[in-house]
C-alpha cells in the first residue's frame, strides 16, 4: 500500500486524474467506477489489479484503479 501524507500529495503524484479500468482496459476520470463498462475499484475480482493507497492527513483507505501515471512508468520499464 502506498503512504501519502496528505491529499495533495496525491494528488500531485497522480496530476492527470485518469484511470486504467482493468476490466475493459480504457481510461476512466472517476477512480473508483469505470463509466465505460461500470466495473467498480473495490471488485475483488481484480484486487490486484487496482491501487491502494492511504492518507495519514485524514487516516483514510481507498482501493482505486490503478493512476495511468503508474501505467506508463511500467511501460517505459
Ligand atoms: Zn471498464
Amino acid at each position: 500500500m502506498e503512504i501519502f501524507e496528505t491529499i495533495r500529495d496525491f494528488n500531485n503524484e497522480f496530476s492527470s486524474k485518469l484511470y486504467i479500468c482493468p476490466s475493459c482496459r480504457k481510461m476512466t476520470p472517476n477512480p473508483y467506477k469505470c463509466i465505460n463498462c461500470g466495473m467498480q475499484a473495490t471488485n475483488l475480482l481484480f484486487a490486484n489489479e487496482t491501487y491502494t493507497y492511504k492518507i495519514l492527513e485524514t487516516n483514510t483507505v481507498q482501493q482505486i484503479f490503478k493512476p495511468i501515471e503508474l501505467e506508463k512508468g511500467e511501460l517505459n520499464g
